[in-house]
């Protein structure tokens, strides 16, 4: 008795937390698949009025997990070569970015000191009574606040790319033991959500079909996955 209880309260839950709840989307509408329980099943449907929208049946929504389970189990790949040498790949890109990055901020700090030189002068100009104390204060203020702006400007180059960077790193490592997770019962439905934004560009509803897209990342991932599968002899 003690255990119905505990295993009715987590479908409760579900019922206004679903998995796919904002993930699935319509592809005729463009808005969101709405979930509801029926029966103990979860069920999904686009609730729009267009006729395309209306026309598709309600889509079961373990048949939607064991697709996107099948996604995941494709992204694991069979030797650990493989991966280090995507993170190469990934490293070297990030550093040719760097270089870019340098330049630019090269680019930056020279307009910076520019802006320096023409404030000593200004300074100069108010010590020797060139130019009045307010005209010196406003210039003055003016050219400090186009340094910070310059500043604010060169943390944010820096900041974009290491993010870009640090984001492709963390995708790696997720897709190897997304499967794993999403399939544990300990990981929560937002966690669940988490690892299929992060993995795949999209899932969508189209005619009754559901279509799972990678993420140009992934995409790589899978392909070599299987390259690599292939290549040691593993079953699919
Ligand atoms: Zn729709």
């Amino acid at each position: 008795m003690q255990k119905k209880i505990t295993r009715n309260r987590p479908e409760k839950y579900r019922k206004h937390n679903p998995i796919l709840k904002g993930i699935l989307i319509c592809e005729h509408c463009g808005k969101n698949v709405t979930w509801q329980l029926q029966k103990g099943r979860m069920y999904g449907s686009c609730q729009r009025k267009l006729p395309e929208c209306k026309a598709q049946s309600f889509i079961r929504e373990d048949a939607v997990l064991e697709l996107v389970q099948g996604k995941l189990g494709d992204l694991i790949c069979p030797s650990p070569e493989v991966i280090s040498w995507l993170t190469t790949l990934l490293r070297q890109d990030f550093e040719l970015s760097v270089d870019n990055l340098e330049e630019a901020q090269k680019a930056l700090d020279e307009r910076i000191e520019r802006i320096k030189r023409m404030d000593e002068v200004l300074y100069d100009d108010k010590l020797a009574g060139v130019i009045s104390e307010e005209r010196f204060r406003t210039k003055h203020e003016s050219f400090t606040s186009e340094i910070n702006d310059l500043l604010r400007q060169k943390g944010g180059i820096s900041q974009t790319y290491k993010q870009k960077y640090m984001a492709g790193i963390a995708a790696i490592e997720l897709s190897q033991d997304a499967k794993r997770l999403f399939t544990d019962e300990n990981t929560s439905n937002d966690d669940k959500r988490i690892i299929l934004t992060k993995l795949f560009a999209g899932i969508s509803l189209k005619n009754n079909s559901v279509s799972v897209t990678y993420t140009k990342l992934t995409q790589a991932i899978a392909r070599n996955s299987g390259l690599s599968k292939e290549i040691l002899g593993y079953a699919k």
